[in-house]
C-alpha cells in the first residue's frame, strides 16, 4: 500500500495507483490495458465496437476495470477527456477517445485508427444577432470554451498582432455562456448543429474536425497485442463500411463493371457454365450502394445479390 492505495503492477512503463481499480488488482497484472470512455457520447459505440471485435469482457457492477475473456487485456473505463494523458504516459497501452480531446491534451500518442463514429467539428460560435461575422471580430472579446488550449492557439494565429480573444474555461454546457453574459462567443463541438441553433448561436469559423480514434502509447511493451487488436478493430470498421455484392455479367462487359465497382483490392471472378458469362464478387462501400447498383445494372450486371459483412480482417 502507498498513501492508503494499493500499487498495481501493470504492463505499462509506470505503476498506476488508480483508487477505483484497487478492488481486484490481479486483473491488471501483465495485461495490456485498454482505456474505454466510461460514459457520454463515445461510450455506447465504443462498447459495440469491442463486441464486434470479439473483445468480450464481464464488467462487475460499478467497477471501472474488466478483464477481457478472449485476450490478455484489461479494459479500464475512464473519462474520454482523460484518456490521452493516460495513454501518453504509458499508464494504459491503448485507448478510444476523440481527436478533439487528443489535440486539446497536447500529448504525444500514436493515432492508430479512425473509428468512423463520434464525428463532430470544433467551431467558433456567436449569437445570431452578434455583429461579429468572423473569428477576427472576437479580438479583445471574451470567448468561453472547454477547449482552452486549442482556442488560445487558434486566436493567436487569427490575431497575430496581440489583441487575441480572452479565453475562459467552463467544463460543460458551453452553449449557454453567451446568453448568460459570460462571453461574446464560444468555442464548442457541433455535430448536427441542433444544440447550437436552439441556443440562438451560429458558427463563424471551424477550428478542427474530429472523430473517435484508437490511440496507443508509443512505447507499449505489448506491441504484438496492439497489432492484433488494431487489426481486429480495422476489420470490424471495414465490415461496417462495406457490403459484398455478387452478380452475373457477360465477359465482354467486365471492364466497364470493374470501373464502376473496382473492389477493395480487385473483384473475384468465377466462370459460369456458359463461357460467355462470369460471376463477379466485389466489396462495395455501403454509403454509395444505391448508385453503384444502378450503375452495375446499367453496364449489364444481372442477378445482383448484396450481403452484409459480419466481420473482416485486413
Ligand atoms: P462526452 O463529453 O463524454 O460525451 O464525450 C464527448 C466526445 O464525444 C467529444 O470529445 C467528441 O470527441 C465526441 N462528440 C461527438 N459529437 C459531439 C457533440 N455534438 N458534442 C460533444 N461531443 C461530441
Amino acid at each position: 500500500m502507498e498513501n492508503g492505495r494499493t500499487t498495481l503492477s501493470t504492463s505499462g512503463n509506470l505503476t498506476p495507483m488508480l483508487p477505483s481499480l484497487t478492488r481486484d488488482p490481479e486483473q491488471l497484472d501483465g495485461k495490456l490495458l485498454f482505456a474505454i470512455p466510461k460514459k457520454g457520447r463515445l461510450y455506447e459505440p465504443s462498447v459495440a465496437l469491442l463486441q464486434s471485435c470479439d473483445l468480450k469482457y464481464r464488467r462487475k457492477h460499478r467497477l471501472d476495470v474488466a478483464g477481457c475473456l478472449t485476450l490478455n487485456v484489461a479494459f479500464v473505463f475512464l473519462p474520454a477527456a482523460d484518456i490521452p494523458l493516460y495513454v501518453s504516459q504509458g499508464r494504459v497501452d491503448l485507448g478510444i477517445t476523440g481527436q478533439d480531446v487528443v489535440a486539446e491534451a497536447q500529448v504525444d500518442v500514436d493515432e492508430v485508427l479512425r473509428l468512423d463514429f463520434g464525428k463532430c467539428r470544433l467551431c467558433v460560435q456567436v449569437p445570431t444577432a452578434s455583429e461579429c461575422q468572423k473569428a477576427e471580430d472576437l479580438a479583445g472579446k471574451r470567448v468561453i470554451t472547454s477547449f482552452p488550449n486549442l482556442t488560445r492557439q487558434f486566436f493567436k494565429t487569427k490575431c497575430p498582432n496581440g489583441d487575441a480573444a480572452t479565453v475562459h474555461f467552463v467544463s460543460g454546457s458551453v452553449e449557454v455562456a453567451c446568453c448568460l453574459g459570460l462571453g461574446e462567443g464560444i468555442v464548442d463541438l457541433v455535430e448536427s448543429g441542433d444544440t447550437m441553433r436552439a441556443a440562438g448561436l451560429h458558427a463563424i469559423d471551424e477550428i478542427l474536425k474530429s472523430e473517435a480514434v484508437l490511440i496507443a502509447n508509443k512505447n507499449s511493451q505489448h506491441q504484438d497485442l496492439v497489432k492484433v487488436i488494431s487489426s481486429r478493430v480495422e476489420g470490424a470498421i471495414i465490415a461496417k463500411r462495406y457490403v459484398m455484392v455478387e452478380y452475373n455479367l457477360r465477359r465482354e462487359d467486365l471492364p466497364k463493371a470493374i470501373q464502376v465497382a473496382p473492389g477493395k483490392r480487385s473483384p473475384t471472378l468465377a466462370p459460369l457454365d456458359d463461357p460467355d458469362w462470369v460471376a463477379v464478387k466485389v466489396m462495395v462501400p455501403n454509403h454509395d450502394l444505391g448508385n453503384i447498383l444502378d450503375s452495375l445494372k446499367a453496364v449489364g450486371a444481372l442477378d445482383i445479390v448484396v450481403y452484409n459483412l459480419s466481420n473482416t480482417r485486413p
